[in-house]
């Protein structure tokens, strides 16, 4: 057995088919000198259990590319390091129930075609064909993807960690981190066989993530957000019709997903393995009557068969063979789940040199994937692929422990729901409110949770049906949809007030911080009373974050950016802030309106003493309803406007008076309509590390010529951009454009929709894109494909649709 060096660079805490894929991904990348300590032997934690089903499909750009990349890489694994594994490439079948649910794979195989793959949609025949045991009479068709398949998850851990072994990493296993400590920059890992010191520390323990990650807290770390699941399936004994047709067929049946009752089955040798995802659902390790041992490796929860009763038999009634066959065994093991579903792969949030690869739901589809984002995190600090899906700093600090119990049981209980564009998830909400909102709700306000904090996504009136069904669907129109054009008029030809708590706020001042910041971002900074939009890239030039900045005076800023992006922000502006400069987070203390339209400065002229007059972006002090208010002339919405920014005891006086002045109430989805008009990018949408400013079209905002340094330069300058941002108007039918939509010219696929809506001014449905630069001029016709429809669509001249000139924002 391995000795305990005492040294090393990177150590990763734990070995299970994640920890082992992010020492292969290390070694892989010339970190050689990187070490794994295993509490027990590897895949002792959740691994060893796991089903081994290796899908592709995801709703999310992200993560099905990530586990794209895990099949790639599980397919030459053996080969390439020399180690032989069960590995079965069978495909699988999805089934719908429903058009939606076809509508859904429909948008799955076109993001699927993006990158490379080859699902395909199914009609009844086809599934019949593809799987002869199957009852279909009640299906609307379904969705085959030709790559997935099983794997055994503990000859996957061990091909990687022999992979890892012969590239010269360590593995210790029997040695579990105690404790941990930081000297002179470096950490202490303690563990019954000594001590060892790296550079960089790795949290990989799986459904004990969290457990391990407060040993992280003195040193800045915060409680890992997760809870365990226990989640079984079922095995039977061999089927002879079974085993007849594999034989007579020389293959096993693709693997069945039915998604709309939330089960897998799968073949395994000549039986069949059963996993349902129940509503009936059992957290684990959540009470101290049922804490979590100091030990469970190896272990399996007690069966609980009772709880699946209901999938068991709709399962023998979808392929009735399985009704012929006893159970041979069962298996329960523990899940971890984050509030979203997603894992933990980045920077640990708030600690120096420590990152996260851990609370893996798919971790055995997902585990090469997250080897190689996390191996990019640790050796460039950057990754390929933008990843703020699965970033551990997505979850801000309002994400408590019943939060992490409630939305983990929720996804658990809806693994294989639809997202639909309008539907909000039940749990866990109300964990941020708006000083307004009991009268944001009192005046008709259907709610969105954003950061955790609830704002107004549309007013209804009394008649309005603001059930959760009215929500599933992917089509425009909705309750919600001429509620939204009443509002979007408001705004166009009166005045609306939109309470947008939860911005993000830092203050940032002290001797010098105009010119540090200067060096951070790739424009120019406004004079004292003015604001701009700056942007921060990283070395390639690509973007990291938005951030609207108000110079306070000549070194003092208030630097405002998404709520979603509070910790994201901080850190960055962290990692480089100087010794001198102060930097303080004070996005709790204040809330702000969004008062936009026409009227909005004959509105403020009967309730504030703010000069007017001010051209836009300017900002200025002044009382709103004689509160103290800062009012900065500028409007997400693109009509004249101010944002009012005032601390939150004094805004629901300033929200009445607001509206008491005639302002009509508008919401997010009204704002999202009237951003798209102008062309406004939003965080993580259109502005994510996949683009660089270039691409992007914010060519504008950078200043090469400035003698400030800053990240991604010299990469913006050399850059020729070969795709780029344009505008599009869809013909679009029922449903907008959704993220990640294809776009076509001709039988080429020519770019991707990075975020669509309907402008309610313009009467049109829109599509913000990253288009082949050469296809991006005015006028040229291409197609966006819209849940497998493809929309004629034509490129816009460059600026907004709405107001090209800003006219009405400067009036
Ligand atoms: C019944 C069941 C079926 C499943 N089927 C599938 C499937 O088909 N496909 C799929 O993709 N996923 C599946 N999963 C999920 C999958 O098992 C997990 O996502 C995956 O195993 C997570 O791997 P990991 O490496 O992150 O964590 P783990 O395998 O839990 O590894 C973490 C390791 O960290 C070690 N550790 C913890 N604390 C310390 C410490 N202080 N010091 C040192 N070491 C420590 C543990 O001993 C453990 O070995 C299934 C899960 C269950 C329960």
């Amino acid at each position: 057995m391995a000795e305990l060096p005492t040294h090393a660079r990177v150590v990763i805490i734990g070995g299970g088919a994640v920890g082992a894929s992010s020492l292969y991904h290390l070694a892989k990348a010339g970190w050689t000198d990187s070490v794994l300590l295993e509490k027990n032997e590897l895949t002792s934690g959740s691994t060893w259990h796991a089903a081994g089903n290796v899908p592709t499909f995801s709703m999310s750009w992200s993560l099905m590319n990530l586990q794209r990349y895990s099949v790639d890489l599980y397919q030459g694994l053996a080969e390439a390091v020399d180690y032989p594994m069960n590995y079965h490439v069978t495909g699988s079948l999805r089934l719908a129930h429903s058009k939606e649910r076809m509508q859904e794979f429909e948008r799955a195989r076109g993001m699927g075609r993006y990158q490379g793959m080859d699902l395909e949609m199914c009609n009844v025949d086809d599934l019949k064909a593809r799987y002869p045991f199957l009852e279909t009479h009640d299906l609307s068709g379904g969705l085959y993807d030709p790559a997935d398949g099983d794997i055994d998850p503990s000859q996957l851990t061990q091909a990687l960690a022999k992979g890892a072994r012969d590239m010269g990493a360590k593995i210790v296993r029997f040695c579990p981190v105690t404790s941990v400590d930081r000297e002179n920059g470096e950490w202490i890992l303690r563990t019954p066989k000594g001590e060892i010191r790296c550079e960089i520390v790795v949290n990989a323990a799986g459904y004990r993530a969290q457990e391990l990650g407060r040993m992280f807290i003195p040193h800045g770390g915060r409680d890992v957000p997760m809870m365990t699941m226990s989640h079984q399936y079922l095995l039977t004994d061999e089927i002879p019709e079974l085993q007849a047709w594999s034989k007579d067929e020389g293959q096993k049946l693709p693997l069945l997903r039915d998604v709309d009752s939330s089960y897998y089955l799968r073949q395994e040798k000549f039986g069949l393995n059963l996993g349902p995802y129940e509503a009936n659902c059992r957290p684990h390790w959540q009470t101290k009557s049922d804490p979590m041992p100091e030990d469970f490796s190896f272990q399996l929860y007690p069966d609980d068969l009772e709880r699946l009763e209901w999938h068991i038999e709709d399962a023998m009634a979808r392929v009735p063979i399985l009704g012929t066959a006893g159970i041979n065994k069962v298996i329960n093991g523990p899940i971890p789940y984050t509030p979203d579903g997603n894992p933990l792969i980045g920077p640990m949030p708030g600690v120096p040199n420590a990152f996260e690869a851990c609370v893996f739901t798919f971790g055995i589809a997902q585990a090469g994937g997250a080897g190689k984002v996390l191996a990019e995190w640790v050796t460039e600090g950057q990754t390929e692929w933008d990843m703020w899906s699965v970033d551990p700093r997505r979850f801000t600090g309002f994400v408590d422990q019943d939060y992490a119990n409630v939305k983990g049981r929720e996804i658990y209980a809806n693994e294989y729901a639809m997202h639909f564009p309008h539907h909000e998830w039940p749990e866990g909400r109300g964990k941020r409110l708006s000083p307004n909102h009991n009268k944001v709700i009192e005046i008709g306000g259907v709610m969105g949770a954003y950061a955790g904090w609830e704002r107004a996504n549309w007013f209804a009136k009394p008649e309005d049906d603001t059930s959760e069904e009215s929500t599933l669907t992917w089509e425009r129109a909705g309750p919600w949809h001429k509620r939204i054009a009443e509002e979007c008029a408001a705004v166009q030809n009166g005045v609306g007030v939109l309470d947008l708590c939860g911005f993000s706020r830092f203050e940032l001042s002290g001797i010098g911080a105009a010119d540090w910041l200067l060096g951070q971002i790739a424009g120019a900074l406004p004079k004292p009373g003015r604001m701009n939009l700056a942007y921060f890239a990283d070395r390639r030039g690509r973007i990291l974050t938005e951030m609207s900045v108000m110079r306070m005076g000549e070194d003092a800023f208030l630097l405002i950016t998404a709520a979603t992006a509070e910790w994201h922000d901080l850190e960055l502006l962290k990692a480089t802030l100087p010794a001198g400069l102060t930097l303080e987070n004070t996005t709790e203390k204040s809330a702000a309106l969004i008062v936009s339209g026409p009227d909005s400065r004959a509105l403020f002229s009967g309730i504030s003493d703010a000069d007017l007059s001010l051209p836009w972006l300017s900002h200025q002090r002044a009382t709103v309803a004689g509160k103290p208010a800062l009012l900065a002339r500028v409007s997400f919405a693109g009509e004249l406007g101010w944002e009012v920014h005032a601390l939150n005891e004094d805004m629901p006086s300033i929200y009445t008076a607001v509206l008491e002045a005639g302002a009509k109430p508008f919401g997010m989805y009204a704002l999202d309509s009237l951003r798209l008009e102008k062309g406004y990018r939003t965080w993580k949408g259109d502005l994510s590390s996949d683009y660089t400013l270039n691409e992007a079209g914010l060519s504008r905002f950078i200043r090469l010529e400035k003698n400030h340094d800053f990240p991604g330069k010299a990469a913006l300058a050399a850059e020729t951009a070969v795709k780029t941002f344009a505008t599009l108007v869809v013909e679009a039918g029922d449903a907008d454009a959704p993220y990640m939509a294809t776009l076509w010219s001709g039988n080429e696929v020519v770019g991707e929709v990075t975020s669509g809506g309907f402008g309610h001014r313009i009467c049109k449905s829109i599509a913000l894109c990253m288009l082949r630069a050469d296809l991006a001029i005015a006028g040229t016709e291409i197609e966006v494909e819209i849940y497998g429809r493809r929309c004629k669509a034509t490129v816009q001249p460059e600026g907004p649709l709405y107001d090209p000139k800003n006219e009405r924002l400067r009036a």
